[in-house]
């Protein structure tokens, strides 16, 4: 198969169907996990829950890079957008994402100099053309885009910039699916890994999570066909017994992944311990600033009084990135919650669980 609509034939995605069932008949029952927004979102768009025999379910994990991050680094940049020598420049989607007590957008509206950008090296410009300005990029996401945010310090490091910085809150994915693995409420049968992460670390990344845990684990593409082969190759494993990492995704990712952006990521971060919405901290579960490129730390370099943490009375969104809950679990989904006015992280993301269900799943 070689083009996009190969991967949504309906014949394809019906048959692959059909073999689920057939080899879940009888057994199970079966719980797999996705950690990826793009596949939650795949999921919820092409209706693919509806297709699983009642011997399989599918649950959402903490796949949204925006949903995961906590109040608390929320807060600090809408502290540091109130300087007055400071621009914020972020991707759009952490703008409406509500902080404790305000968000990015009220704080623009406001007069606070904040600017959305479509790539880091867009805010290292931003830095140039304003010498006499901080530029603070929210530097937000998972080993996908932590090496393009490496790249942009690199490239403010060889221009000499003084006024870039980063506000850092990098997450990796392999140590929460650990914690998630060994939750006994949750009872996990497997994984579909997910498919950008992979390509940059390397379906190998999931083997001791596999064999301490005995758990399947499938690099799975974004495609229905995708989807519905992963879930295939995650019920072949759980009905033999068997716990083995696999891809499905073969034609993007390998066993080792984008070794230069590893080089990079390695060159410009070290792994910290992250605080993630709803999970609580995780030991070596992020990336920080390596010390000798701290002076691009906008924690460290501009110091800025943080609001106390509130969160957000009657928001399930960290028992939905644990999986114990769906959206529709909670009172507030769809009435006092929509995408246009959003009560918590996972309604704003494109990736959200909240805003999945709200677009595709009512
Ligand atoms: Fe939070 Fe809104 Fe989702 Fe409820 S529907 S969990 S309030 S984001």
């Amino acid at each position: 198969m070689n083009y996009q609509d190969d991967f949504r034939n309906k014949e394809l995605v019906q048959g692959l169907a059909r073999q689920i069932a057939a080899l879940a008949k009888g057994k199970g029952p079966f719980t797999f996990m996705e950690v990826c927004g793009t596949h939650t979102m795949a999921i919820y768009q092409y209706g693919l829950r509806l297709l699983m025999p009642p011997e399989v379910r599918l649950i959402s994990g903490p796949g949204c890079p925006v949903c995961v991050t906590p109040n608390g680094y929320l807060d600090r940049a809408i502290a540091l957008s109130r300087l007055p020598n400071v621009i914020i420049a972020s991707f759009g989607d952490m703008l409406r994402v509500p902080g404790s007590s305000s968000s990015l957008l009220r704080e623009r509206a406001k007069g606070s100099d904040i600017r959305v950008v479509y790539s880091p090296l867009d805010a290292v410009q931003l830095a140039v053309k304003n010498p006499d300005k901080q530029v603070v990029f929210l530097g937000v996401g998972f080993e996908t885009t932590a090496p393009t945010i490496a790249g942009s310090i690199m490239a403010a490091d060889k221009l000499g910039l003084r006024n870039y910085f980063v506000l850092a809150s990098h997450k990796t994915m392999p140590q929460p699916m650990s914690i998630l693995s060994a939750d006994p409420e949750l009872a996990l049968d497997g994984y579909l890994c997910p498919a950008h992460v992979s390509a940059v670390i390397g379906a190998d990344a999931y083997r001791p999570l596999c064999e301490k845990y005995h758990i399947p684990c499938v690099v799975t593409g974004f495609e229905p066909a995708d989807v519905m082969q992963g879930v295939e190759m995650l019920v072949r494993q759980a009905v033999a017994g068997e716990s083995k990492v696999e891809i499905q995704y073969s034609r993007v990712v390998s066993w080792q992944g984008n070794l230069k952006a590893q080089e990079i990521l390695a060159e410009i971060f070290e792994p910290c311990d992250a605080d993630w919405r709803g999970i609580g901290t995780l030991p070596g579960s992020g990336l920080k600033i390596a010390e000798r490129y701290c002076r691009f730390d906008a924690e460290l370099a501009i110091p800025v009084e943080v609001e106390e943490l509130k969160e957000h009375k009657g928001c399930q969104c960290g028992e939905i990135l644990k999986g114990k809950v769906s959206p529709f679990d909670c009172p507030l989904f769809g009435k006092a919650c929509t995408p246009e006015n959003p009560v918590g992280a996972c309604m704003v993301s494109s990736e959200g669980s909240c805003a999945a269900a709200y677009k595709y799943g009512r």
